[in-house]
């Protein structure tokens, strides 16, 4: 039987809807979130996103405001501008726009975010907080990924999860998620790949999770009969965006599998708008 798909904006539609209860709930205590999202450089492809990011905040009532600075400003003046937004009370989430220019340690902003307003989840204090099970805000592609996993109803405990891609923003803290929830974890990437290991992991998962940027990397043959599948690939083919995972032929032995696009992607937007949500809550609460 074809699986069922899972469809990201049906479940992102939903955390928006949580998402406009607590403002109303906000805004009756006279707050509004309002977010400031730094873009070093003119990067076209980080424009739109930031375009498209802005338009989804504005549109559940949440102020978006964009600071962009010339690609060569000095690592003094990033840091100047990333401290007045963490004591700025009126700031309730801060967006350090990937990627930044080769001379800025991207790592080092990142950990000059103020956790507490660090809606991306990239602070190393709220990526270290996974491992203890504590995270209030995490990366929002592993939140998407994890929301969607969750959405099957599968119990995780003892479950093969195998996920390929092992970035700070997907891989590492989704296995840490998951881990947590006493599901078996395995961590593939280009290493896997080039040693021949790739399908053997692959054949086991019961729960599948590819992160790469490789168009249909994962043939729908290695695709465990009843598997989830949840592919967060965005790959521009011919003008058309496919995903990492060989979908016609996945979703004919998956149990569940998300499509590419309308998948991860829109669930992971939504995710941002659960973040600036928890980060405003957290700054209420101190
Ligand atoms: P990344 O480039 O930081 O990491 C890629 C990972 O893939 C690494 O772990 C690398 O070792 C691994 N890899 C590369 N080639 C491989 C191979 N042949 N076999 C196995 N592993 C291999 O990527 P990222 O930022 O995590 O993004 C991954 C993909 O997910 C990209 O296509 C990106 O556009 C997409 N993405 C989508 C969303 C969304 O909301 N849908 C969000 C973030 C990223």
């Amino acid at each position: 039987m074809p699986a069922t798909i899972l469809s990201g904006k049906e479940i992102a539609a939903t955390i928006k809807n949580r998402v406009t209860e607590h403002l109303h709930a906000f805004k009756e205590q006279g707050i509004t979130p309002n977010i400031a999202a730094i873009q070093v450089g003119d990067n076209p492809s980080s424009s739109i996103y930031l375009k498209a990011q802005r338009n989804h905040c504005l549109s559940v009532g949440i102020s978006h405001q964009l600071q962009q600075i010339p690609a060569d400003v000095s690592t003094e003046t990033l840091a100047a501008l990333i401290q007045r937004l963490n004591e700025n009370p009126a700031i309730q989430g801060i967006i350090l726009q990937m990627p930044l220019p080769a001379h800025l340690d991207a790592s080092l902003f990142q950990s000059m975010i103020s956790p507490v307003k660090d809606i991306e989840g990239v602070n190393p204090e709220n990526i270290g907080k996974i491992i203890y099970g504590k995270a209030r805000l995490a990366p929002c592609t592993a939140l998407a990924a994890t929301r969607l996993i969750e959405e099957t109803g599968i119990d995780p405990y003892g479950k093969e999860m195998v996920i390929v891609g092992h970035s700070e923003i997907v891989g590492k803290p989704l296995a840490l998620l998951w881990l947590n929830k006493f599901a078996t974890l395995s961590v593939c990437h280009i290493a896997t790949s080039q040693s021949g290991h790739l399908q053997s992991h692959v054949e086991r998962a019961e729960i599948l999770v590819v992160a790469v940027g490789k168009a249909h990397l994962i043939p729908g043959s290695w695709i465990r009969e009843g598997a989830i599948v949840i592919d967060v690939g965005i790959n521009r083919v011919h003008g058309t965006i496919i995903g990492d995972v060989e979908y016609e032929t996945a979703k004919e032995r998956a149990s569940w599998i998300t499509p590419v696009p309308g998948g991860v992607g829109p669930v992971t937007t939504a995710m941002l708008l659960h973040n600036i949500i928890e980060a405003t809550k957290w700054q209420m609460s101190l």
